[in-house]
């Protein structure tokens, strides 16, 4: 097979492994097939497929890397699936990661008052109305978007 598939590795979740990937992106989708698009909001994606192996590919639109879109391999999926979903972008998970260690190196220090969620019985940190679990939640919005191997959340 004369296609180029196999030669790109997932997009590894740093910096300089999406760079790159967003560099190779415009000679890779040369060789690509168009599928389907999806625009909502600030999610855009479009789905491709290797017309020699038939390795879909999605292209999503990176907002926290300069506003490049890039392509990344994902699993076999209808068309229509996809559009009513679409994977998630590896770039989003990278952020949702940095965000995540940089609120777990905080040190959280509990006061003398419970959780403000219901039906938690766990005291609220200091500044704050909710416990520690709580709080990391509601400061970390999820990637929108199927995870797929070898990425997961949490
Ligand atoms: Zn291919
Ligand atoms: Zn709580």
């Amino acid at each position: 097979m004369s296609c180029e598939c196999g030669k790109y590795e997932a997009v590894r979740l740093d910096r300089k492994s999406i760079l790159r990937r967003i560099r190779e992106s415009k000679s890779l989708k040369k060789k690509l097939e168009g599928l389907a698009e999806y625009r909502e909001g600030y999610q855009w994606h479009n789905l491709y497929r290797c017309a020699e192996c038939g390795q879909l590919w999605q292209e999503s639109y990176a907002w926290n890397f300069g506003a490049k879109w890039y392509l990344f391999q994902v699993p076999p999926l209808d068309a229509g699936e996809w559009l009513a979903e679409p994977y998630v972008q590896p770039d989003e998970l990278m952020m949702y990661g940095v965000a995540y260690e940089g609120l777990m190196a905080q040190s959280y220090e509990a006061r003398d008052c419970p959780c403000r969620e219901e039906g938690c019985e766990n005291p609220a940190i200091r500044f704050h109305i909710l416990c520690k679990e709580h709080y990391l939640a509601s400061q970390l919005k999820l990637p929108r978007g199927r995870v797929f191997p070898p990425y997961s959340v949490g």
